[in-house]
């Protein structure tokens, strides 16, 4: 099973990094993809995937919380990276106008500029979306046959959006915000609509500890050891058995993001 959404470069991992990488191979995870939200973080993604190569690989690009950070520097920058041999996706990148971290007019420019990059380089996007699917959907919609594939990570959607996501011929990451007895409830009833070629499985570390866990590390801190529990859910919810689900999802990855 294989996690495409792990913040290894977090400061909640800043003295173990290298241990939560061993636990989740201990745990049956079977690849690990580290997620870049801005440059600096990319870079120490790199780093990190470089480390652990044929385990881990990485992502470069800017956030939607950090897009007022995109200028030309910041793009070349993004440019430099994604051309490594770890680094296998842009990303992550995309709208979220739930909290605006940077204005709504410097998310769609950094999101537009990253696309076209992922176009001129020919690499798949990892892509964020969050109370924006309009105006997601109608930015990606031009560069979609541009692309040789994107997965929206972290899916947290309505029927209406999974459908549309579908239709672009999005692929679909799911985390463990699934497992909330509270706000994941729509998208559990969703699960079995997402055809199993498009799924991949997350845990979104540090953040989204499932809640269903038991027992919970007293930190609350997630890890990608703990993607099996997710998988056993999202299995169940499915009506498929967890090993098949796991050996798919990691199929999925491994095609979508063309690891070797
Ligand atoms: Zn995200």
């Amino acid at each position: 099973m294989f996690d495409i959404g792990v913040n290894l470069t977090s400061t909640q991992f800043g003295k173990d990094a290298q241990q939560v990488v061993e636990r989740a191979c201990a745990a049956g995870v079977t690849g690990i993809l580290i997620t870049g939200t801005n440059a600096q973080q990319s870079e120490a993604a790199s780093h990190l995937a470089r480390q652990n190569a044929g385990f881990c690989w990485s992502t470069a690009g800017v956030h939607p919380h950090d897009a007022s950070s995109w200028c030309d520097d910041v793009a070349q920058h993004i440019h430099q990276l994604a051309v490594r041999q770890e680094v296998v996706a842009i990303g992550e990148c995309g709208l979220d106008f739930n909290r605006n971290f940077s204005t709504p007019a410097q998310q769609e420019k950094a999101f537009s500029d990253q696309l076209a990059l992922a176009a001129e380089l020919n690499l798949p996007v990892f892509l964020h979306c969050r109370e924006a699917h309009a105006r997601f959907a109608a930015l990606l919609a031009p560069w979609l046959d541009k692309l040789p594939a994107a997965v929206v990570h972290c899916f947290t959607g309505t029927a209406e959006e999974l459908q549309g996501c579908l239709a672009l011929g999005l692929s679909i990451g799911i985390t463990g915000w699934v497992c909330d007895e509270r706000r994941g409830l729509q998208l559990r009833a969703l699960l079995p609509q997402i055809p199993i070629d498009r799924l991949l499985l997350e845990t979104d570390a540090p953040y989204l500890l499932p809640r269903d866990l038991h027992p919970k590390p007293a930190s609350r801190r997630n890890e990608p050891c703990f993607l099996p529990h997710i998988v056993r859910q999202v299995a169940a919810w499915r009506g498929e058995e967890p090993e098949w689900l796991g050996k798919k999802t990691d199929e999925n990855a491994r095609r979508l993001f063309r690891l070797v």
